[in-house]
């Protein structure tokens, strides 16, 4: 049996790098080869302290990569074939509960999450392949490509906010989310002020766009 090398989640600030098999995809799975795995706020206060739905321990860790299909599953309905580049969301909704009929899927009472990017080698399931499971264009790396899914949730808040040329955006926090709503707020000729407690993040945010920068309380910056 091939081995791996795999982080697995025992509890809060318990974490470990262990040999673990290469698992096997059943015929609702896939098996992807990591190529890259980010961390996000969830995998740090998870880290910290748990999570009451993601993750249940002892469990593979990480959530957001991108990667090459290895093997598929005989009952996967998809155009991916094996070798291809893809990135996936680390959830996918049922489609026929109260509240994905009503096209509010991320309050899905039947969600399925999907752990163990940080591995080098991946299990992706079924609905998740079939819905939240995309090739990645040549000119995008590995790297690039695994943003998606943090990328998807700030392209929804820019919709659901309305915001229209000219409006002013106020922004709390230059984290990568914060950024990417910089960036994305900017594309829709918005004039934005960022405040964030960092005066790095903060240069970072002007690079990207933002006008106005507020450093902690007070403390106007231009
Ligand atoms: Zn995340
Ligand atoms: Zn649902």
């Amino acid at each position: 049996m091939a081995k791996m090398k795999c982080a697995i989640f025992y509890g809060p600030m318990d974490v470990r790098i262990e040999k673990v098999e290469v698992p096997i995809p059943t015929d609702d799975e896939i098996l992807v080869k990591v190529k890259a795995a980010l961390t996000c706020g969830s995998d740090l206060k998870t880290y910290r302290r748990g999570h009451p739905t993601m993750i249940k321990p002892p469990s593979p860790f990480g959530h957001e990569f991108s990667g090459e299909v290895v093997k598929i599953g005989r009952n996967i309905k998809s155009k991916i074939k094996v070798g291809d580049r893809i990135v996936c969301a680390n959830t996918a909704p049922c489609g026929y509960c109260f509240y994905c009929r009503l096209g509010r899927e991320s309050m899905c009472e039947n969600l399925i999450y999907l752990n163990g990017a940080y591995s080098q080698y991946i299990i992706v399931q079924k609905r998740i392949v079939e819905k939240n499971t995309f090739i990645i264009p040549k000119d995008i790396s590995f790297e690039e490509a695994a943003l998606l899914e943090p990328l998807a949730c700030v392209v929804h808040g820019i919709e659901e906010s309305g915001i229209m040329m000219g409006d002013r955006v106020a922004i709390n926090g230059a984290g990568p989310i914060g950024l990417m709503f910089v960036k994305l707020a900017g594309l829709k000729g918005a004039y934005i002020i960022v405040s964030d407690l960092s005066k790095d993040r903060l240069d970072t945010a002007k690079k990207m766009g933002a006008r106005g920068r507020i450093y902690a309380l007070g403390d106007l910056g231009f």
